[in-house]
């Protein structure tokens, strides 16, 4: 191969040979590199720096083992990672999994498109993910707490304020980042905004909880309003009922749409009244505070539910995946489009999988999750920033510049992504380039490190 490589086929090629088997990191890889090296190609400045090359290699991955005792006093044993990937324009940040599916491929793919979805939120942000294959659901508080603290036993020595601070993700909320915090504070004998997503009394921000979710909706408006149009009256189907569907349904039916559906990992309910505002509340009880499955919605509310089903194939003007990746296989986009679909924002990271997205791109408003689900890290980035300052911003002053951050993402994509000014916006390529003009720019001036 030359350096720097120009062709995809052979920069895929040496990509996939350095790292067998890890499907995902291929996936999200190849869909960046799609449009970074077009754009990289006959530009001087980026001349013979490999960006992409370097970009695509993690600073380091940091893997352990967490050892923890479960309530009938077995010694269990789960493995955990930190994919510290580029701290490039600011500390490592990104989310910690735990979920029984997560592995060093997942957590490649998630932390490689955190470089760019940080760096469209325009806040100095690197790029990380990390998390467990230990799975919370049917376990104690006890338990996760003492998995926490364990996790939190090795992971202290790699994060702090100005170098890594880790986030919730799938399986990771409220009660976990609580427990990760307090090991941490006990272990470093500090009270430091390590950790993002923290509760209201001991750090955390204001309109945290609602962010990804609130920011999807709030593209999507962007969206639509480039096609003079809006989300009042749209009927939408929402998978997923953690946190970012959740807020991502309240946005919706504050905004005048109709959702119609929600899921888990059991399957999907449709309810074609609408999940209204009361229903919502039902909804946040039952799987924040109960813990409880999707299927009690149908038996509460007299509505479907479909085992084992995604809700792709119900009718639908807006559609926001906002469960897992590749949760939107070819068929299923096949499906939306002749549906007459809209318009789709991903809430999840790469729930579309890499057919998906080429049915979808030019057929309708299609965002990716790196631009249309900045919403929780950059709420996360503003969690720092008041943290630093010692200092709480009001509920409605968070989700003004939350709306203000959603904005100019999609300007970013806008001006990436149609640059033949016709007024038709390819958001992955906006996004892509979008997200790598700024580390490009830091690491050319930071020399070969
Ligand atoms: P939660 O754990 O709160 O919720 C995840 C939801 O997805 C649950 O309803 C869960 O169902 C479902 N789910 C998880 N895995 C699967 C699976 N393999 N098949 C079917 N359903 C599944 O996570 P979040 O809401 O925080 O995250 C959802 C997505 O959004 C993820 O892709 C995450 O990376 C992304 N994201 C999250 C952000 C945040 O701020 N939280 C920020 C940006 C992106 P069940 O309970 O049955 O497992």
């Amino acid at each position: 191969m030359s350096y720097p490589c120009t062709d995809l086929d052979s920069f895929m090629a040496g990509l996939r040979k350095r790292n067998p088997g890890q499907k995902e990191f291929h996936d999200a890889v190849q869909e960046v590199a799609a449009d970074v090296l077009p754009f990289i190609q006959g530009k001087e400045k980026y001349g013979t720096e490999c960006l992409l090359e370097r970009l695509t290699e993690p600073d380091r991955i940091i893997t352990w083992r967490v050892s923890w005792q479960d309530d009938e006093g077995n010694v269990r044993a789960d493995r955990a990672w930190r994919v510290q990937f580029s701290n490039a324009i600011g500390p490592y940040k990104g989310g910690l999994r735990f979920h029984p599916s997560v592995n060093q491929s997942i957590l490649k793919f998630l932390g490689f498109e955190q470089i760019f979805k940080n760096s469209l939120t325009g806040l100095p942000m690197g790029g990380a993910k990390g998390g467990s294959n230990f799975d919370p659901k049917g376990k104690s508080d006890h338990e996760v707490m003492r998995f926490c603290q364990s996790m939190m036993t090795e992971l202290h020595r790699y994060i702090g304020p100005d170098k890594d601070v880790p986030a919730g993700d799938i399986g990771v909320g409220a009660r976990e980042i609580g427990y990760l915090f307090g090991q941490y504070k006990r272990l470093e004998g500090k009270f430091t905004g390590a950790i993002t997503g923290k509760g209201i009394a001991y750090g955390g921000s204001a309109g945290r909880t609602e962010a990804t979710g609130y920011g999807v909706v709030y593209f999507m408006k962007e969206m639509l309003a480039t096609k003079e149009d809006s989300l009042e009256g749209k009927t939408a189907v929402v998978s997923g009922s953690g946190n970012v569907a959740l807020y991502c349904l309240e946005k919706l039916i504050q905004l005048g749409a109709k959702p119609v559906t929600a899921s888990d990992s059991d399957g999907f309910i449709h309810d074609p009244d609408g999940i209204d505002e009361d229903k919502l509340e039902w909804l946040k009880d039952l799987k924040v505070n109960r813990r409880g499955r999707i299927r009690e919605y149908a038996e509460e509310f007299g509505c479907d539910f479909h085992e084992d089903e995604k809700p792709w194939g119900i009718d639908c003007d807006v559609a926001f995946p906002c469960a897992t990746q590749n949760e939107i296989d070819e068929d299923a986009a096949k499906t939306l489009i002749k549906n007459d679909l809209i318009a789709l924002a991903e809430g999840a990271n790469m729930p579309c999988t890499l057919e998906a997205q080429q049915a979808l791109r030019g057929e309708v408003l299609y965002a990716p999750g790196k631009a249309s689900n900045a919403g929780g890290v950059a709420v996360s980035g503003l969690e720092q920033a008041q943290n630093s300052q010692r200092v709480s911003w009001s509920k409605e002053e968070v989700e003004e510049r939350l709306q203000e951050i959603m904005r100019e993402i999609h300007d970013k994509c806008r001006e990436y992504g149609d640059s033949d000014g016709d007024g038709e916006i390819d958001y992955v390529k906006g996004a892509n380039i979008g997200g790598f003009v700024k580390v490009a720019d830091a690491l050319l001036q930071q020399g070969v490190v």
